[in-house]
């Protein structure tokens, strides 16, 4: 191994990193964490639905989430093994009341033809034995994962069926993240309204016939949703398609078992006509969440781990630290209020202005906590006593 567990400023990415929260705080959703720095006081309380850490930042990220007045957050990057999985947790204890894990997918031996149910079964025990509260399917379905003969592996193949319907059989939702923004099927030219961004990733870039395409994509994943009516899907990134409001409102008209997340996608929610954006969450506030796809990592350089901050996208210079509170205070200015001419979180998703939305308070807190809680943090929690209790039945003699 030889890495040493240096968390700190790294020479290519100068990020600082906190050695020690004030406490590992377990605080029940009634009581609002103790912030112990500089941080404004923030009246709001909000769970962040979808975020990326690794058993090495739970610490930092927990001082975060005292910063931001952040009640309970999911790390959709829980592991795709077993002992990957027992790390999270191992990371996380003292806090699970706190950070939730969804588990990830090993496609490795995707050919075999009983792959549905051995990844069923994964799912089974991620969930039932180790306290894990959803599956995370991440864009590699659809654009990355191959068979044997080098086609890709479709979102809708049917040797898929037994993990959708394993997910509702248990009662945990699936987070789908499928295709990606229009402008990374578009060419990268300079016209190109997202450049900026993949000039720097230019692998993000699913243009040409080497890819389905983006509608084909969206569409498998809805035969997906429709297929498995008790399963419960949250379509990541605004159902991947935050390009299209009347679209996503029409799907989540159409299938009942639908919900969706913002994360990293307010530049392109916040893009339209604030009265139609306002009319959507209005008609579904108990069916989008917020989140914002934070990823707090480490990066190996020279045999230690530094600390990587990533704020929804590539940046041409890496975030700090610090730069993770007006990360959050720029997401709650787009729900709070109706300024026009607001700087989005993630500049280099396009150079415009968005305009604020200036949700009632009924429907932040639902959008911002209840659903949250509705969806993941309660039936997680309830499922944990379930598995306890059962448990101490069976060894009482
Ligand atoms: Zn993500």
């Amino acid at each position: 191994m030889g890495l040493l567990l240096l968390l700190q400023a790294c020479p290519t990415n100068p990020a600082s990193i906190q050695k020690k929260t004030s406490e590992k705080n377990s605080d029940s959703l009634s009581k609002l964490p103790k912030t112990q720095s500089s941080a404004p006081r923030i009246k709001r309380r909000w769970s962040d639905v979808h975020t990326h850490l690794s058993p090495y930042t739970i610490e930092t990220f927990v001082k975060v989430m005292d910063d931001n007045a952040i009640a309970r957050a999911v790390n959709m990057s829980g592991g795709a093994t077993s002992e990957r999985r027992s790390q999270t947790l191992q990371a996380t204890q003292g806090v699970e009341d706190r950070i939730f894990h969804f588990m990830n997918v090993d496609w490795r031996g995707v050919d075999e033809t009983d792959f549905g149910e051995k990844a069923a079964a994964q799912l089974r025990e991620a969930v039932m034995e180790q306290g894990f509260s959803g599956l995370k399917i991440s864009k590699a379905l659809g654009l990355g994962v191959k068979l044997k003969d080098g086609s890709l592996l479709k979102i809708d193949d049917r040797r898929l069926d037994p993990l959708w319907k394993e997910a509702g059989k248990l009662g945990v939702i699936v987070a789908i993240h499928t295709s990606d923004p229009k402008a990374f099927f578009e060419e990268i030219t300079k016209d190109n309204e997202r450049y900026a961004e993949l000039s720097i990733a230019p692998s993000w870039s699913f243009y040409g016939d080497a890819f389905p395409s983006r509608e084909a994509l969206l569409n498998a994943r809805n035969r997906v949703i429709e297929r498995h009516p008790q399963t419960t899907f949250m379509a990541l990134h605004f159902a991947n398609n935050p390009e299209d409001l009347d679209a996503v409102a029409g799907w989540l008209r159409t299938y009942p078992n639908l919900i969706v997340d913002v994360a990293a996608r307010l530049a392109e929610i916040g893009r339209h006509d604030p009265a139609a954006v306002k009319k959507v969450f209005e008609e579904f506030q108990d069916r989008i969440l917020f989140a914002t796809d934070i990823q707090v990592g480490v990066q190996p350089y020279q045999g230690n781990l530094y600390l990587r901050v990533t704020l929804g996208s590539v940046s041409k210079t890496p975030p700090k630290i610090e730069d993770i509170i007006p990360f959050y205070q720029k997401h709650a200015a787009f729900f709070e209020t109706d300024k026009a001419d607001l700087v989005h979180p993630i500049p280099i998703q396009g150079e415009w202005n968005i305009h604020g939305i200036g949700l009632g308070e009924k429907i932040q807190e639902k959008v911002y906590l209840q659903n949250g809680e509705k969806y993941i943090f309660a039936p997680s929690l309830a499922r944990r006593i379930a598995v306890h209790v059962a448990g101490k039945a069976n060894t009482t003699p």
